[in-house]
């Protein structure tokens, strides 16, 4: 995709332009992930470690070293996110993306609704990729990566093999081709997408549980969801609703079962479940 050379600063090159491009696109995810995973990480594993026990999912934690390896892979997924950043910029600029000008002709109640259906999307891209990368075919080369994280940390957040990588940016590109999204609604969809997912790999259930010892909000994909499809891979694959899982069958049995052992109950039930002892 060429250039265009009114669009370059007088003395700037064309090189010069795409690694300043590159960068900006760096900055933001790098950004996003780095404060979100330490938050989580700090917060949760560090500072409100003692008053958490309870809600700790598993009893093992996950060696430093793992952790180090995950925000290895992770900057390299980055890497990949930014470059995409630079393509989507490209393709822009040669006018590629005609329904964005008009989504932001609509008002603020639209820019709105593009945050919620770019969610919406992303969870349908999500839970598809993901079955497809659990193909024996696909696995080895999409996906191991993710799993060898078989207890997760914040860090696995992004922790992918290259072409998982691609395929959940791949999301960013082509979702504003096929439906108006405002300009910058992307941006509040990945701030929601890296959120949840750091806190998906957290090991720590803080979904409040209902009487009856359901999720309060029952539609989210909880901690002990996407927790369990580390454990067993074949069940769980949503990333941010159930109800593709439950659709299509693929909601591990136990979800909800395991999920009441170690979820809060602030309007009561069953009794509070006992800490898991420190190890
Ligand atoms: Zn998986
Ligand atoms: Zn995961």
């Amino acid at each position: 995709m060429p250039i265009l050379i009114t669009d370059l600063l007088p003395g700037q090159t064309a090189l010069g332009d795409l690694a300043h491009m590159w960068l900006r696109e760096l900055r933001p995810t790098l950004e996003r992930y780095v404060i979100f995973t330490f938050a989580v990480w700090l917060g949760l594993w560090i500072v409100l470690r003692p008053f958490l026990r309870a809600r700790k999912i598993r009893q093992a934690t996950p060696p430093s070293r793992q952790l180090v390896t995950e925000l290895m892979y992770s900057l390299r997924s980055m890497v990949i996110f930014a470059t995409a950043g630079v393509l989507m910029a490209l393709m822009y600029r040669a006018g590629l993306y005609p329904l964005q000008a008009l989504a932001d002709t609509w008002g603020p109640v639209y820019f709105g609704v593009s945050i919620v259906s770019g969610i919406v999307g992303l969870d349908a891209w999500f839970y598809w990729t993901h079955r497809l990368m659990h193909d024996p075919r696909l696995f080895r080369r999409f996906h191991r990566r993710h799993h060898r994280s078989h207890n997760p940390s914040p860090f696995t957040a992004y922790s992918f093999d290259v072409p998982e990588a691609v395929l959940l940016v791949g999301y960013v590109v082509v979702f504003p081709l096929v439906f108006p999204m405002a300009s910058g609604a992307m941006a509040w969809v990945m701030l929601y997408q890296i959120v949840t997912n750091t806190l998906l790999h957290s090991g720590y259930e803080l979904m409040p549980a209902r009487r009856d010892g359901r999720p309060m909000l029952d539609l989210i994909v909880t901690t002990t969801h996407h927790d369990l499809h580390h454990a067993q891979a074949g069940w769980n694959y949503a990333g941010w609703f159930t109800w593709w899982d439950r659709w299509m069958g693929t909601e591990h049995p136990e979800y909800l079962e395991r999920y009441a052992a170690k979820a809060w109950r602030p309007f009561g039930g069953r009794p509070e479940p006992q800490p898991v002892p420190a190890e």
